[in-house]
């Protein structure tokens, strides 16, 4: 069977991966043997997420009903039902529902109606708590896919510490990624100097190790000096795959939705107050206008970097009409052109405009020459794959580690 949950943790705390790895300890006590368990990270744009947009399946064996009774008092005794947003979901199904479920939790938006029919269709046990919206997570979970897939080991404080100040040696994170990338990655930034993998929310997670395999992850948790962690859960996930990712058309994007397009830089990036660096691209009339916000850091740098006339695949979530840049592809460098006022031909001085497509003039000779000077810059950017780093990246997201993004993408297109 599989046992599917969501939505059990608040801003103030809980968090559903914990509740699972309990639950897995739980079944285990109770006779039902846990083959699996998994993490899944559903639409990073879901209005109503509470951190990562994350909900968790375990692949159990045993009687459903029994699952069903012991994974429901444990939602009521963990969850945090006083929080408003908080609206568990728990289903047990004897067989996976279809996926497309869960693609479209991943990659679009769902409704509690459309989980209720794949529930009923799957024959499901199901207990939604409140306004019920867990019960899209939870059937995301049970119908979830993995055809890429990587591993997060999660490292869970003791009850009586929660919400206190975490204990982890910085250093030891660093030896630990150290030791182990690319085999593990994300748990610092090296470049920004950041310990990445701790959270800073006071939810019950230590620290968090992403990478290829259980044997990897277990490694470089083995080398972390911190506080005592009583429970520690090695998850399957979709993290780090660009599940959410489908191809896009420049004019054709829909909000909430991310995506991949092909285009060609229209104008160079500017940057804004606050640090945030905007660049538009283009494919024939349509423009996009592509965000890499301040936490970015020295990915920001790569936009700069781009001219008009590069070849460009842009990869990103689409909301409020601009592309928040995740990684990007620089696929053909144009060259950099310039124009600036040329220089006299008559006294050598430098002529300035004379209007609006009327040329140039001199001030000093009235001489006038039609074009501008054109000044060719060498390029500071060669074609490739540019991501944001690891403080920026986003669960789904597959860092260029792990090879170029995994797409259902046409790259004639
Ligand atoms: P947690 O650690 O508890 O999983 P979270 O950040 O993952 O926290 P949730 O508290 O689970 O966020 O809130 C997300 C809510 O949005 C859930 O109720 C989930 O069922 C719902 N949801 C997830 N994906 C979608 C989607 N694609 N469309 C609509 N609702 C969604």
């Amino acid at each position: 069977m599989l046992i599917g949950i969501d939505d059990t943790d608040s801003p103030a705390g809980m968090c559903t991966t914990y509740l699972g790895a309990v639950l897995a300890r739980n079944l285990r006590s109770a006779g039902i043997g846990v083959t699996e368990t998994r993490l899944v990270r559903l639409n990073p744009n879901a209005p109503h997420k509470t951190r990562g947009n994350a909900a968790v399946c375990l692949r159990a064996e045993g009687n459903p009903e029994l699952a069903f009774s012991i994974a429901g008092a444990l939602v009521d005794d963990l969850a945090d039902l006083s929080c408003e947003n908080t609206n568990p979901g728990l289903v047990v199904v004897e067989e996976a529902p279809a996926p497309e479920f869960y693609w479209q939790a991943v990659q679009d938006f769902c409704m509690v109606e459309e989980a209720r029919e794949v529930l009923e269709g799957a024959g499901a046990l199901a207990r939604g708590w409140k306004n019920c919206r867990g019960l899209i997570g939870a059937t995301a979970a049970v119908a979830s896919v993995l055809p890429d897939r990587t591993y997060e080991l999660l490292a869970y404080r003791a009850a009586d510490r929660f919400g206190t100040p975490r204990q982890v040696e910085r250093d030891s994170v660093f030896a630990a990624e150290a030791a182990t990338w690319p085999h593990t990655w994300d748990s610092v930034d090296p470049e920004n100097k950041v310990v990445v993998c701790v959270p800073h929310t006071p939810d019950p997670v230590l620290y968090g190790i992403r990478g290829e395999s259980q044997a990897w992850v277990g490694a470089a948790a083995g080398r972390i000096i911190a506080e005592k962690a009583p429970i520690a859960q090695v998850w399957v996930t979709n993290q780090g795959t660009d599940a959410h990712l489908v191809p896009g058309t420049v004019g054709a994007l829909l909000d909430g939705r991310s995506y991949c397009v092909a285009a060609i830089v229209a104008e160079r990036a500017t940057t804004g107050e606050g640090g945030h660096v905007e660049i538009t691209v283009r494919d024939g009339d349509e423009c996009l206008r592509c965000m890499a916000y301040e936490p970015t850091k020295g990915f920001r740098d790569v936009v700069r970097a781009l001219a008009p006339g590069d070849r460009v695949v842009v990869c990103g979530s689409y909301k409020h009409g601009s592309l928040n840049l995740e990684k990007i592809r620089l696929r053909d460098a144009a060259a950099d052109v310039r124009y600036r006022p040329p220089l006299c031909p008559t006294c050598g001085k430098r002529m300035t405009s004379a209007g609006r497509e009327k040329g140039y003039k001199c001030r000093q000779c009235g001489a006038r020459v039609a074009e501008p000077e054109q000044v060719v810059s060498p390029r500071a950017i060669i074609p490739g794959w540019f991501e944001v780093p690891p403080t920026a990246r986003r669960h789904l997201s597959k860092p260029l580690v792990r090879g170029e993004p995994g797409l259902r993408w046409n790259e004639s297109s």
